[in-house]
């Protein structure tokens, strides 16, 4: 293959007609740019603005619409002749136009073509796209993220919805003692790609939904995402109350109420929006039960237009209706008190013609049971005939956990299927990486992510190649890692030399292992910790040592979390461990970039099987880092005995602590005896040969089955075509 980026390669060659280099015309290109987060995921867009200024790029959160602001267009054409961007910002934009006025020759236009008229509508209440769009807080939402970016890619129609949480999700600092501090900045609405959503009328959208106690109002902004548009709802408008305008101004914040208002205004409120712009879906995706009273909307809507009784409507929008399942928990799950309910879905009720009765009976196992709360997920399972957990083994566990509502079936048929999560390949993947592949897979490989073919030219790969690639990400991630923490010393106000000892901390030679996630207990952030004395032998061995990097934020009113993060960051006061286990404040979408692109060692113990699928340990096999787990999630269907390595055996005791014991002296065997020896065995060129082989295995047998485009295709196939009542696909192809 050649040098060139694929992408280039496919462009016929440059018109003739001279390019127009003005200001004007490049300032409004670049604003193009910003305002599709299509550039999230293109490197060489990403490059061009921080060209234009790589320290103000950093310091905005990498927000292009904030650091053009700080252009005229006259300094941009300065910039632009000193840097020699011209070409590359006409190439960008052109792409850009390219990609989104042309969806005909899409994976989607052949296999989704039923869609065509008739989108998917996908509801998420979060949605992780990028670190300077703040409304996500975890892998909820970066699952809905990849999602979309995926649908956009194999050209899937679709439209999603969610709320704009103008604070989004809380900034995390350490005190002194290692305790969680919560900060909630206002994000500028100006710096962010949006713009009011127009209605049919011509006018910008709003909505209104009516309560027991009032009207509650929100507008509608639109923000694009490649081809896929995504409407979220703000419930800061005039003609609201002053407690209401702040109804979404924070992701999972407040309390019940506040909650299943917010639902309200996702589900309800997200179907009227769609109304309201002239958007008929085909099918309503409900990611997770929070936005599970949107059927309920649907239903209304079809009875007015159709004529139909409740009974039918219902049967009629279930039809048509997915579901995803993400909680293994039942005390995971949103439930809501009779109370809430009918003051929030009385006047719904009412114009369906259904008794409160009635209603709560939608949201309970037996509908008569008066002991029984309203569960969202009881709901989006009974208003809809596709529902699906997120990985293999939480189908089990979610067939077992909602047997009751389908007493009469046995328990393999319970109507949840699964569909594995996987993740949106180019977000995910370090630049360097993607050379390499540029380099090594058939040109156009990008567009074929998800077929297994493509990834198996990795074997042909030089593996010094692939070690050199590896080891400069490496040291990309520690020179972040030492920036971060001296500057989580300065804010804390210690002293030099701290500061400075920061500076230098972690060392590129040691073998790295990452651990980053939400600090729910169930994950156990503290396992490692169980054996304080083998711990410190371990990573202080003189000839093979190892490190840790650890992020992650607690949920503010979860204090057994913030004291599992306290634990961890105070290891740094811990003398034998000072040097070898750092905490990375304020875990997002950026921070987990840099660890999944740079670790060797991916590190995930949750208590099986409370891990749905989880997402990030399908980041690290991208980039080349392996993966040591607790065969739960998406790694219990993943781990074939020599792509990573395997924490237990896939079983747990019916005694928690048992189990943990047990995992924990697990942890430590696996990197005395397996992880360690391995990484340290270097041939006489010094590299590794057995971890870049299992390296290769891991990136052969998991980037396309774990990839976001993998996963909207199995959607489409088996949910989205049969639900919009088209055949499915595979029946279509003779
Ligand atoms: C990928 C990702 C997650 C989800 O990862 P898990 O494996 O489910 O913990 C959470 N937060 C961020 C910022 C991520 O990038």
């Amino acid at each position: 293959m050649g040098q060139t980026d694929t992408l280039l390669q496919e462009r016929p060659s440059q018109s003739v007609v001279t390019t127009d280099n003005s200001a004007e015309n490049l300032y409004d290109k670049c604003q193009s740019l910003a305002r599709n987060l299509w550039w999230s995921w293109h490197p060489e867009v990403i490059n061009l603005f921080r060209d234009l200024d790589p320290i103000r790029w950093r310091q905005l959160d990498h927000n292009p619409i904030a650091l053009l602001k700080e252009f005229t267009p006259e300094r941009l054409e300065m910039r632009s002749t000193e840097m020699v961007l011209f070409s590359r910002i006409h190439h960008s934009y052109r792409q850009l136009k390219e990609y989104v006025s042309n969806s005909a020759h899409t994976w989607g236009a052949t296999h989704a073509g039923v869609l065509g008229a008739m989108p998917v509508a996908y509801f998420s209440a979060e949605f992780g796209i990028h670190e300077s769009v703040p409304i996500y807080s975890g892998g909820l939402g970066v699952l809905s993220g990849d999602h979309i970016k995926g649908a956009s890619g194999l050209g899937v129609p679709l439209v999603a919805i969610g709320l704009f949480y103008s604070q989004g999700y809380f900034k995390q600092h350490l005190d002194q003692d290692g305790y969680q501090g919560e900060e909630y900045l206002e994000t500028k609405v100006d710096n962010l790609p949006m713009e009011p959503a127009i209605s049919t009328d011509g006018l910008p959208a709003t909505i209104q939904i009516e309560t027991r106690t009032g009207p509650l109002h929100a507008k509608v902004w639109l923000m694009r995402v490649g081809r896929v548009n995504l409407y979220l709802l703000d419930c800061d408008v005039e003609g609201n109350l002053p407690e209401d305008r702040e109804l979404t101004s924070r992701l999972y914040g407040g309390d019940e109420r506040t909650r299943i208002r917010q639902e309200l205004v996702l589900g309800v409120g997200g179907v009227k929006a769609l109304q309201s712009l002239g958007i008929s879906p085909g099918v309503h995706h409900l990611n997770e039960g929070h936005s599970a009273f949107a059927p309920l909307e649907v239903i209304r809507q079809a009875m007015q237009e159709d004529g139909l009784k409740f009974d039918e409507a219902l049967r009629e929008v279930a039809r048509r209706t997915v579901f995803t399942t993400h909680t293994p928990v039942p005390a995971g799950h949103d439930r809501f008190d009779g109370t809430l309910v009918e003051e929030h879905l009385g006047p719904l009720a009412d114009s369906l013609g259904i008794s409160s009765e009635q209603l709560m009976g939608l949201g309970r196992v037996e509908p008569q049971n008066e002991k029984e709360s309203f569960c969202m997920t009881v709901l989006g399972l009974k208003l809809s005939r596709q529902a699906n957990a997120v990985s293999s083994l939480h189908g089990h566990v979610s067939r077992r956990m909602w047997s009751h509502l389908w007493p009469w079936r046995v328990e393999e048929e319970i109507p949840i299927g699964h569909i594995t999560n996987g993740v949106h390949i180019p977000s995910w993947l370090a630049w360097q990486m993607k050379q390499l592949y540029d380099r090594n897979f058939e040109a156009g490989w990008m567009s074929r992510m998800g077929e297994p073919e493509v990834w198996q030219e990795i074997h042909r790969v030089d593996p010094g190649e692939i070690w050199e690639t590896h080891s400069a990400l490496k040291n990309l991630l520690i020179g972040f890692v030492r920036r971060r923490l001296s500057r989580q010393c300065r804010r804390r106000g210690e002293d030099d030399s701290r500061v400075e000892a920061a500076r230098r901390v972690l060392d590129p030679n040691v073998l790295t292992i990452g651990f980053a996630r939400r600090f729910a207990t169930y994950k156990r952030a503290a396992l490692i910790l169980s054996d304080l004395d083998r711990l410190n032998e371990l990573m202080n061995a003189p000839h093979r040592p190892v490190q840790l990097i650890v992020s992650g934020k607690a949920h503010p009113k979860d204090e057994p979390g913030k004291e599992l993060i306290k634990q961890l960051a105070n290891c740094r006061h811990d003398e034998r461990l000072t040097n070898r286990i750092v905490f990375v404040e304020d875990y997002d979408i950026n921070v987990g970039r840099h660890l999944v692109q740079g670790v060797d060692v991916w590190l995930n113990n949750p208590r099986r099987p409370l891990e749905a699928s989880g997402t990030s340990g399908q980041k690290i096999v991208l980039n080349g880092g392996l993966n040591m787990s607790v065969l739960d999630g998406w790694w219990a269907e993943a781990f074939n005995g020599t792509n990573g390595f395997a924490i237990g055996k896939g079983t747990q005791h019916v005694d928690e602590s048992v189990s943990d014991a047990r995992d924990a002296k697990e942890v430590y065997q696996m990197l005395e005896e397996k992880i360690i020896p391995l990484y340290y065995d270097l041939d006489i060129d010094g590299l590794p040969r057995g971890w870049i082989k299992m390296m290769m295995n891991s990136i052969s047998t998991l980037a396309w089955r774990f990839s976001a485009h993998r996963m909207v295709m199995d959607y489409t196939r088996t949910s989205y075509v049969p639900a919009a009542g088209g055949l499915s696909c595979d029946m279509n192809v003779v």
